[in-house]
């Protein structure tokens, strides 16, 4: 549905996109994550043309975005949800939602306040129709928000960081109820985010960037468990990055003792990293296992304990 093909965003002299190749398939849910700063608002506003990409082109269901054609594609197709809720203050929820109907898509007033009710069931604030945004909480602006991109019926939502500003609870019950309007609506999803969980619950297929650049693109699992570099180890879920030396396939040197892995392709005697999870290591009574350490620091975290533990001469 979206392409992005050797994409390159400069701003003055700061190239903030390197070569981005990225694709969006129909009725799909995509993250894309990275730190602060890592160029995936860009990304996503190159996707709309909010901003030209410096050089490379950008497909919307194989038709090449032109300053010509670009307003009436993306009209058609896709929506937009911000972290800033933007909502129109001087305008009731209900003129919120049938501005762009009514004046874009040149809906009749009766049909754009159909449609509108419609989506506000949808997200459960039809009786909000008439207050003005600014006395809504904020789980409920966004809401409002959410429902005024989906009154457009795209095609695509791109939603970037929509839950940001909200508190932890109040997050995880939009993240649930979004993907349950995306099941319901069968739209394509693309979702911006900086934080790793959101990253893997709300997504079939991940985009981990840094620094303009594509680290990795895969499934949740696929960048969880094998991660392709330190940076997509590290940044995805929390993990020990060691020094170590593969002896051969499958076997893989650590503080001068031999430990099974499933890794190939490496050679004999290569220094690597070595991304351990701390769920994979299992700690028993000592002299029992591969390698003896010392506890410093052991903490109650609610569903388990996080432990520090000093082995192998660190
Ligand atoms: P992210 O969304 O991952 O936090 P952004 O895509 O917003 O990152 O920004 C990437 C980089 O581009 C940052 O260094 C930011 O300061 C810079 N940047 C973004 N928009 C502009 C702009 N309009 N003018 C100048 N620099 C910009
Ligand atoms: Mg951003």
């Amino acid at each position: 549905m979206i392409r992005l093909e050797n994409v390159c965003k400069n701003f003055g002299d700061l190239q903030v996109l390197k070569n981005v190749n990225l694709e969006v398939k129909e009725g799909e849910k995509l993250v894309i994550i990275g730190p602060s700063g890592s160029g995936k608002s860009t990304t996503v506003r190159c996707m709309n043309f909010l901003e030209e990409p410096t050089s490379g082109q950008v497909y919307i269901d194989g038709q090449k975005l032109t300053h010509a054609n670009k307003t009436k594609i993306i009209r058609e197709s896709i929506s937009m949800v911000f972290q800033q809720f933007n909502l129109y203050p001087h305008m009731t929820v209900l003129k919120n939602l049938t501005i762009a109907p009514m004046k874009l898509h040149h809906k009749s007033k009766k049909e754009a306040e159909d449609l509108a009710y419609h989506y506000l069931d949808v997200v459960g604030l039809r009786d909000k129709a008439h207050v003005y945004p600014t006395t809504l909480s904020g789980g409920q602006q966004q809401r409002i928000a959410i429902a005024r991109a989906i009154v457009n019926e795209p095609r695509v939502l791109l939603l970037d960081e929509p839950l940001g500003a909200l508190d932890l609870k109040l997050r995880q019950e939009m993240q649930y109820e979004l993907i349950r309007l995306k099941n319901e609506l069968g739209i394509t999803f693309l979702y911006v985010t900086h934080d790793q969980e959101e990253a893997l619950t709300m997504s079939d297929k991940v985009v981990v960037m840094n620094q303009g650049y594509i680290q990795q693109m895969g499934t949740p699992e696929e960048i969880y468990n094998e991660p392709e570099n330190a940076f997509v180890a590290d940044f995805i879920g929390d993990s020990n990055i060691i020094d170590g030396v593969m002896m051969e396939d499958r076997v893989v040197k650590i503080c001068d003792h031999i430990f099974p892995c499933i890794d190939e392709g490496f050679g004999r005697k290569k220094p690597v990293d070595v991304v351990i999870r701390p769920e994979d290591i299992m700690i028993g009574k000592p002299g029992c296992g591969i390698m003896d350490g010392i506890v410093t620091s052991n903490v109650f975290i609610g569903v388990h304990y996080e432990m520090c533990i000093e082995a192998g001469g660190f």
